[in-house]
């Protein structure tokens, strides 16, 4: 079969690899109908998440159809219509029962203190083979997969696979509530649904923080505020915008490829910061193969973070939902620290909260479809990295279709 595999940094290939088998009793096969290239992704072909193993296939957000089920799977019938967890969870264990399932004991292979378990990531995440193929074998399939109700498309699911899920884990983090004002830094897929998200739990303002003008006009389109750092200081404009009194809670939605301002007021700060910034960098991917414009990390790791201390009231919550990896030890302990601040962070329960997002699709509260923006195939996976990658207009979130 087909599958994006991994080889190493700057360097993916759509090969032809062997098909997955069920190897254990509690997992499942299934053929994927769908699915989707995600930030996190690029993180491993940046090089701004590292120590991959050469031969993983990636992706860890999809849809498909139950093909085979071990033995002990048996709350799925071969056929079945689910959406898959990007985290793995095994349904029993101590976290799992508490509902911190991205905290599992018993998913990640290299035992219960390795941490979170998905698909297509670093060799400490497992690792296991992901979803961006015709076929995939599931993991504790009884927990991480979830039937797809019959009115949701696969396509509204896919988009409650990971993205949505992220954002409304960052939601609860952030603790908001009716007449919240919420600042969402990073309008990318997570960015998005972390907006959508802030206004079904009943904020009153969202404003949204980024650089790219189409990705800026999808947050207008859902109602938030929004504010081009490459135009304007975002601290200065959150402050206005704020009445003076900042946000009630700021959601990192963007992680460790963080930009800094390249134009604009917000440009001098940051090349003030140059020196530290680039230390960053240097900590999170100590190996990096630019080419031809693609595989550029972020320029300023810590960028996203400083702002949104900076946006925060007094006493204020801080969720991050961004992804960092392990080596990133940057942190504004001292500006939080000195404002009270809470923060909240960490990799997204998908099992707890998938089938609560899924009902809220089929009764119609919201449709995620309108932030899928590409739908490619699979065979034409790399360009579509390539471009998501260079963050070109329009390419906001894909879709990728096996077998067309
Ligand atoms: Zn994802
Ligand atoms: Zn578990």
């Amino acid at each position: 079969m087909k599958a994006l595999v991994w080889h190493a940094v700057g360097d993916i290939r759509l090969d032809d690899v062997p098909e997955p088998a069920i190897e254990k009793p509690t997992d499942a096969v299934i053929r994927l109908t769908a699915s989707a290239i995600c930030g996190t992704d690029l993180h491993f072909v940046r090089g701004t998440f590292s120590k991959m193993q050469p031969g993983t296939i990636l992706g860890h957000e999809g849809v498909g159809v139950i093909e085979a089920l071990g033995d002990d799977v048996r709350n799925f019938a071969v056929g079945d219509r689910v959406v898959v967890c990007s985290t793995v969870s095994c349904g029993t264990c101590p976290p799992c029962r508490e509902g911190n399932t991205a905290q599992c004991d018993n998913a990640n292979p290299n035992g219960p203190a390795a941490g979170t378990c998905f698909f297509g990531g670093p060799a400490a995440t497992g690792p296991v083979n992901g979803l961006q193929a015709e076929k995939a074998r599931i993991p504790y399939a009884a927990n991480t997969l979830v039937k797809i109700p019959d009115n949701v498309s696969d396509e509204q699911a896919l988009m409650v696979s990971d993205i949505f899920p992220t954002a409304w884990f960052g939601a609860e983090a952030g603790e908001i509530k009716k007449g919240d004002v919420v600042a969402v830094f990073g309008c990318g897929p997570v960015g998005q649904f972390a907006i959508a998200s802030a206004f079904l739990k009943g904020a009153a303002r969202v404003i949204a923080v980024d650089g790219h003008v189409d990705r800026l006009a999808m947050a207008r389109r859902q109602g938030a505020f929004t504010v081009n750092f490459e135009e304007e200081d975002p601290v200065e404009t959150l402050n206005r915008l704020t009445g003076g009194v900042g946000a009630d809670c700021a959601i990192d939605a963007v992680g460790v490829d963080s930009q800094h301002a390249h134009h604009g007021p917000a440009a001098e700060e940051a090349q003030q910061k140059a020196d530290k910034f680039a230390a960053e960098v240097d900590q999170v991917a100590p190996e990096t193969h630019p080419q031809a414009g693609n595989w550029v990390p972020g320029d300023a790791p810590t960028q996203a973070l400083e702002w949104a201390i900076a946006t925060l009231k007094k006493a204020g919550r801080l969720s991050i939902i961004g992804v960092y990896p392990p080596e990133a030890e940057t942190f504004p302990i001292g500006k939080a620290m000195n404002k009270n601040l809470t923060l909240k962070m960490g990799n997204c329960n998908h099992h707890t909260i998938i089938p609560g997002l899924l009902e809220l699709v089929r009764t119609g509260a919201i449709d995620p479809v309108k932030v899928l923006t590409k739908v490619e195939p699979l065979s034409d996976v790399l360009d579509a990295y390539k471009a998501f990658d260079k963050r070109q207009p329009g390419w906001i979130k894909t879709e990728l279709v096996p077998q067309s």
